[in-house]
């Protein structure tokens, strides 16, 4: 079959702005598995159905997976003015998605689930899955990061969230390997060790097989010390159903209020997509700041913002830059400004 077979296109209407728009759908027939992970990831022939999980309003940039997408709960006056406030330009999330189209639509869907209230173990679905696309593309921190927060949300839906109750053994077993998978061991073996002593787990044995065979693995990665950098690929034999369902948020009743967005810099203009060509220890600063946030108040920020506030910070300090003629003076000027809030000689 060829890509383009694999493709069909729905249309869908928006039910935050009452959009009309139409979504890429890959069909079935077209779906190659080729394996799946510790984590419940499936690697994919060819084209990855995960890319398209996320509808995306291309209106008020509202996201969901495919299966809740119509029934959004909450204020909807709320959800209406937080999407708005939040919104930036996006990328087209029509036709054919990059990983990078992908990973943002899951970004996106995450926004909008903390907007709706939706509950833990949604997010901690929606958290994961952003992990696996950032897996695809390279980006170790963004798969940490990702990584770090499904298992905050898988645990925290353990502990409160009676929807999981039915799976208790697979979110026990996947919180397990989730803390091998950021070098948590002494986590990871109590979390695999109560996988495989409750007595629900005869019913699941390719949940006690893989809880078994990650604790072995990962008493391994403790005597050697070593952190785990990918996923160690399972054999193709041991192909399990997707158990790590992304439960409805239809079901949810709780509804939290939307996140409050403080505005303390104001913008004469509209915003401008920008592209700019950084040194990979920039990034790595600027993805280390943006992880603050969530840090101490499992808030989201992502590299834009922290370069933004940053630009905002220097239009402040320093509106006029003179007496440079080089990338060098220039960074000296600034190094001196913000060390004593003075130019330079002064
Ligand atoms: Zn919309």
């Amino acid at each position: 079959m060829t890509t383009e077979n694999a493709f069909f296109s729905l249309q869908k209407t928006c039910p935050v702005c009452g959009r009309s728009f139409s979504v890429t759908r890959t069909r079935s027939s077209s779906i190659r598995a080729k394996e799946r992970q510790a984590d419940f990831r499936v690697i994919f022939e060819g084209v990855n159905p995960l890319y398209y999980q996320v509808y995306v309003c291309p209106a008020c940039n509202y996201a969901a997976l495919d299966n809740s997408f119509d029934n959004l709960t909450g204020n909807m006056v709320t959800i209406r003015r937080s999407l708005l406030d939040a919104q930036q330009q996006e990328p087209d999330f029509q036709g054919c998605r990059t990983a990078e189209v992908a990973l943002r639509s899951f970004q996106l869907a995450l926004r909008t689930a903390q907007i709706c209230g939706y509950s833990q173990s949604v997010q901690g679905a929606l958290s994961l899955r952003a992990a696996w696309i950032a897996r695809e593309l390279g980006d170790h921190d963004t798969d940490r990061m990702y990584t770090e927060q499904a298992l905050h949300y898988y645990e925290q839906a353990f502990e409160n969230d009676r929807s999981t109750k039915s799976n208790t053994v697979t979110i026990t077993y996947l919180i397990g390997e989730l803390h091998r998978q950021v070098g948590h061991y002494n986590d990871a073996i109590r979390w695999f060790s109560r996988a495989v002593t409750n007595p629900s787990v005869k019913q699941e044995p390719e949940i006690e097989r893989l809880a078994r065979q990650q604790w072995e693995l990962t008493r391994q990665q403790a005597k050697a010390g070593t952190e785990d950098e990918a996923l160690a690929p399972l054999s193709a034999s041991s192909i399990l159903p997707v158990v790590a369902q992304v439960q409805d948020p239809t079901n949810e009743k709780t509804v939290h209020p939307a996140p409050n967005v403080v505005k303390t810099k104001k913008h004469s203009g509209p915003k401008i997509r920008f592209t700019v060509t950084l040194y990979e220890d920039e990034v790595d600063w600027l993805k280390k700041v943006s992880t603050v946030p969530y840090k101490e108040a499992k808030e989201f920020m992502d590299k834009e913002t922290v370069l933004r506030a940053l630009l905002d910070a220097a239009l402040e300090v320093f509106p006029d830059v003179q007496g440079f003629t080089n990338e060098d003076e220039l960074r000296e000027q600034f190094i001196q400004r913000m060390k004593d809030g003075k130019k330079p000689g002064n």
